[in-house]
């Protein structure tokens, strides 16, 4: 169980952190009983897929990096008071965490990515896969270059259960500062 809570926190750091070195913005992340959420813009469609692609691509780093010690039992949903300027879907998920099944209807990234790579090039089967490989190549490129940024915020996501907008904001700061 631990370690699936690592590999889900590393994956929702990774969409988060490729969000924000994509142009975009980290609104909040959150872990659930049936997974992880993250809650990210981003400026553009295809940079979107790219943001997509980062999440699997940075599960990698799971194994890689060990996991934090967890000081007491494990959290997921509400576990502090949220700021009512969050971000509302944000909230609204926190909320929800706890509830089994009450986001399964969100897509897989896998779906997002296939309906990103067809869209608009339905007559051109050919170039499906490539597209997808040039999302992955793209979310390697900015993984790799953000590794440490990636785990810090995993870190933190796999010990609270959740990471508001804010939050992220500063894990990055901090550690840009420490490079
Ligand atoms: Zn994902």
């Amino acid at each position: 169980m631990t370690n699936d809570r690592w590999l889900t926190a590393v994956h929702e750091a990774g969409h988060a952190v490729a969000a924000v070195e994509l142009g975009g913005q980290c609104e909040g992340l959150v872990l659930n009983v049936d997974g992880g959420l993250a809650h990210v813009t981003t400026p553009c469609h295809d940079r979107e897929a790219y943001m997509i692609a980062a999440g699997p691509t940075a599960q990698e780093l799971a194994g890689k990096n060990a996991a934090p010690e967890l000081q007491g039992p494990e959290k997921i949903g509400a576990t502090k008071a949220l700021h009512p300027k969050e971000d509302f879907m944000f909230a609204l998920s926190v909320e929800l965490a706890e509830v089994p099944g009450s986001m399964r209807t969100l897509e897989t990234d896998e779906r997002r990515l296939a309906v990103w790579a067809i869209g608009g090039h339905e007559s051109e089967p050919d170039s499906w896969a490539r597209r997808i490989q040039f999302a992955n190549y793209v979310a390697h490129k900015v993984v790799s270059a953000n590794v440490e940024k990636i785990i810090r915020v995993a870190e933190q996501l796999f010990i609270h259960g959740h990471l508001s907008g804010d939050e992220v904001t500063g894990i990055l700061a901090a550690t840009e500062k420490e490079q």
